[in-house]
């Protein structure tokens, strides 16, 4: 059955053309071209469909709030509404085009030097190259502040020392954005496939995100030019306003997921029968199903507003918090209370609901954990840092 989406309050009647056309393009993608794959590579933990790259630049979903160097630019509603979708897919597949657009475009696109742009942005936005963005480090996640990669200067050469660890596509990047610690602070550097020095291994044995690829990268004395570190990324700030940017995507795709497990469960519940009637008809039921389709519509209105005071310049990173925070939260309820109306049936993957469940206790945890934009709205709120 053609999936519909949600939309209680007829939010259709506020997105553009373009918007709508946007998301109407992915939503036939997902449903015609990626779910059919995607039981295969839950199954194969840490395999992403590549073979969908091409088609996915097609579509322009790979920097497509991004103007020039062959980005779509999109309102930042519709690439919203563009992240929804791919998650209504998998957090697998929003994760793949997030990394690529929101944590290695924007970054080369803000603070590139033209050189940078020109070489990467075109064969990024065309999918020829992949990128990934290594922030994370095995003893520092929510606070990467305590970082523990270097970068030493010799000249017109870097030297990088470290280990960045659970970076999504670190395995199949053709560049790397790894942030180290220099002498002047944090700065972003641009990592080719096959530096010397530059090792990776894949993360097995994951229970969510299983159709991503999660790895490590090890920097032994990896030598960068002058030339491959971002010239605007100045400190900490530089690396966390990409997160900011990838944050605004969940707090869109989390719908998705939502969507895709509330739908499913309606149509399971009118279907089954328990005690001579359909699960749907039982007061229980019913109140989980409301409680579900208030979680998406108010998240939708989250979204929206978020989405065009982005597009009006006036966004504040607080919003962005709270946004990801309340919607992945929504999004992973949602999923929890599908699963159970599924029964037995909701734990085997022929269902979406566990899966989706499942990805969204990563979505919880990465681009700020919950806890972490929890203390950072407790600080806007107060002006008291508890972290
Ligand atoms: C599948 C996957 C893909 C990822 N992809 C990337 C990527 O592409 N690039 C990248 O750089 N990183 C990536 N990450 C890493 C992710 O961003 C981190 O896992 C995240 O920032 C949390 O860090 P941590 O896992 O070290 O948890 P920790 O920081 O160790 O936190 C553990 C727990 O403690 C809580 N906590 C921490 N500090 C406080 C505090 N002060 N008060 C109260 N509670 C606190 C946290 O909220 C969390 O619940 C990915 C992670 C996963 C799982």
């Amino acid at each position: 059955m053609a999936f519909e989406g949600v939309d209680f309050l007829r939010l259709d009647e506020l997105y553009s053309d373009e918007e709508r056309l946007a998301r109407d393009s992915v939503r036939e993608f997902v449903s015609r071209e990626f779910l059919p794959r995607i039981q295969e590579h839950v199954r194969r933990d840490g395999s992403f469909p590549m073979e969908l790259v091409p088609r996915m630049a097609e579509l322009g979903l790979f920097g497509a709030n991004l103007h020039g160097y062959g980005c779509a630019g999109l309102s930042n509603v519709a690439y919203g509404l563009v992240m929804q979708e791919l998650e209504r897919g998998d957090s697998g597949l929003r994760s793949f085009a997030s990394v690529q657009g929101s944590l290695v475009m924007h970054p080369i696109h803000t603070w590139g030097s033209e050189a940078q742009k020109e070489r990467w942005l075109p064969r990024l936005a065309a999918g020829r190259a992949i990128g990934c963005f290594g922030l994370t480090e095995p003893d520092f996640g929510s606070f990467a502040s305590g970082m523990l990669t270097k970068a030493v200067r010799h000249g017109d050469r870097w030297v990088l020392n470290g280990t960045k660890r659970w970076i999504t596509n670190g395995s199949v990047a053709d560049v790397a954005l790894v942030w180290a610690r220099s002498e002047d602070g944090v700065q972003g550097f641009l990592v080719e496939k096959g530096t010397p020095g530059l090792v990776t291994s894949d993360i097995r044995g994951k229970l969510s995100l299983r159709a991503s690829i999660t790895s490590e990268l090890s920097l032994q004395d990896v030598e960068v030019r002058e030339s491959d570190r971002l010239p605007g990324a100045q400190g900490l700030r530089a690396a966390l306003g990409c997160l900011t940017q990838a944050r605004y995507g969940i707090a869109w795709g989390a719908i998705g997921a939502a969507m895709a497990c509330y739908d499913e469960v309606v149509h399971y519940c009118r279907e089954r029968i328990v005690q001579g009637g359909p699960l749907a008809g039982k007061q229980l039921t019913q109140e989980k199903l409301v409680e579900m389709l208030a979680g998406i519509t108010k998240a939708q209105l989250l979204a929206l507003r978020v989405g065009r005071l982005k597009d009006e310049g006036k966004l504040h990173h607080t919003m962005v918090s709270l946004a990801k925070r309340e919607n992945v939260d929504m999004a992973l309820r949602v999923a929890r209370a599908a699963r159970e109306l599924l029964g037995a049936n909701g734990i085997v993957d022929d269902h979406q609901a566990m899966r989706h469940m499942l990805n969204l206790e990563t979505v919880r945890t990465y681009e700020g954990t919950h806890e972490v934009h929890t203390l950072i709205l407790g600080k806007h709120i107060t002006g008291l840092d508890a972290i």
